[in-house]
């Protein structure tokens, strides 16, 4: 196994990582920007190197730094997390050419699925549903445009080739709307991905987020280990996340599960990876493959069984995978909740010293943090502050223990989106399940009135 890994990440991800190195045996080398120097993690590290000042430009996406600081600790392999670099086809190429093991698919597959319009293709071609739209790219003649919105039929949704984070998609409902949209995403997509192609899909009017995790390895195996519901977001974000997916017949999802674990040996696929789908009157359509560890990564583990961030590193280092689909077993039901520094009504960003922190406990109850008492959140970065993770035989006992952790959770000094979950926790149409992803931002609507 690897001796030493650096971990190209901040806050709960890098803990978390660390967190699997250390009961693996593997040495860690944490990297941080100058904002965070006394974060946790870098003290519990075997080693830290500074990468530069607070912007993330300057630190966690400066990809010389990253390098030179795994030369002077001699790490051994890379681990990039998720958000910044991990997605980043050019710096798993840097890795891999400097002689570092990144733990994480090809830089081949980062490319093909990090462009959403060859990523459709090559699901289309390995047999798994796409949402019905272009094939491709747009085209420049306005007639032809009009005429691939006629086919698909209004509302159609245009979105970036290059778009990321719920960034770069507009909602046309009518012809007249069409063409001033296309070029606004053109211009916005150039704008901020540095890619201006967009294509063009049938926009589902009330469907669900349901993903699929899967793990792959070099040698061509490949299995799903379930299925996640995202479906409670706020901007395309979300806010909570379950496993499993409530209200889907099982043999839906292991129809779709297939067919995700065939397409990673089509494309030989390597490392973790998150099949995303939209899931509408019993039909999943594909929107996008996410290649690295997710944030909701834990209900998965909570069900399964399986470390999704050791088992990230035994594939790296070569190995086969140690189980086979029929191996994988789901028990149980457990629910996310993502705590943010932020207003819970008007979700602005609050960052500062907290005061006080006490993470709640007890049976079926998993904290991902990174902060603590005295723990000042950065302005510069994601709001995500924790994670409470809550398990239970039954969807109703994992909901009943996260009612109970949230009414411990205590963050003072700052504000957090805590009400918010509190509140959903109680929601009769959450507690039924299987709301759609508008459900969260009509409820907010409605209580802004
Ligand atoms: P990103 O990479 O920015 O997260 P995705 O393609 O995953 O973009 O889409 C993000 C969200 O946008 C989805 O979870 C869904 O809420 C919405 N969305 C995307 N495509 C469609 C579509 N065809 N119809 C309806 N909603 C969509």
């Amino acid at each position: 196994m690897f001796g030493k890994i650096l971990i190209a990440n901040r806050g709960e991800i890098a803990l978390r990582v660390l967190r699997a190195c250390r009961e693996m045996g593997i040495k860690t080398v944490a990297v941080h920007s100058l904002a965070d120097t006394d974060a946790k993690y870098v003290k519990l590290a075997d080693e830290s190197v500074c990468i530069g000042p607070a912007p993330s430009r300057e630190s966690y996406l400066n990809i010389p730094a990253i390098i030179s600081a795994a030369e002077v600790t001699d790490s051994e392999a890379i681990h990039p997390g998720y958000g910044f670099l991990s997605e980043n086809a050019s710096f798993a190429d840097r890795v891999e050419k400097s002689g570092f093991v990144f733990i994480g698919p090809r830089a081949e597959s980062i490319l093909l699925m990090g462009d959403k319009v060859s990523a459709k293709q090559a699901m289309i071609a390995a047999g798994v549903p796409c949402v019905p739209g272009s094939e491709g790219e747009l085209p420049d003649d306005p007639r032809e445009i009009v005429r691939i919105a006629r086919q698909i039929g209004y509302p159609v949704i245009i979105k970036a080739a290059g778009g990321g984070g719920g960034r770069g998609m507009r909602v046309v409902h009518t012809e007249a709307a069409l063409l001033n949209a296309v070029t606004m995403t053109k211009t916005e997509a150039g704008a901020a991905f540095g890619n201006p192609a967009v294509y063009m899909e049938k926009f589902l009017e009330n469907p669900r987020h349901i993903e699929i995790q899967i793990l792959a390895d070099e040698h061509r195996n490949a299995v799903w280990l379930g299925e996640r519901d995202c479906s409670m977001q706020r901007r395309h974000q979300k806010v909570i996340e379950e496993a499993p997916a409530p209200h889907i017949p099982r043999r839906l999802i292991e129809r779709i599960g297939e067919r995700c674990a065939e397409a990673c040996r089509k494309i030989a696929y390597r490392g973790a990876g998150t099949f995303e789908f939209l899931y509408e009157n019993g039909e999943f359509y594909f929107i996008e493959m996410n290649t690295r560890v997710q944030v909701e990564h834990p209900v998965t583990e909570m069900i399964t069984g399986i470390d999704i961030v050791q088992e990230q590193i035994r594939i790296a280092y070569g190995e086969k995978l140690r189980f086979k689909q029929k191996n994988i077993e789901q028990r149980g039901h457990a629910i996310e909740c993502r705590i943010n520094a932020e207003d819970p009504f008007k979700f602005t960003p609050s960052p500062g010293p907290i005061k006080s922190w006490h993470a709640p406990g007890g049976p079926g109850i998993r904290v991902d943090s990174h902060v603590y008492s005295g723990y000042n959140v950065p302005p510069h970065y994601d709001s995500m502050i924790a994670k409470v993770i809550s398990y239970g035989e039954t969807r109703q006992q994992a909901i009943a223990r996260m009612r109970q952790a949230l009414s411990e959770l205590v963050v003072d000094g700052i504000k957090t989106n805590t009400a918010l979950h509190r509140e959903l926790m109680e929601d009769a149409r959450f507690v039924e399940g299987g709301t759609s992803i508008h459900y969260l931002e009509h409820k907010l609507e409605q209580r802004s009135k």
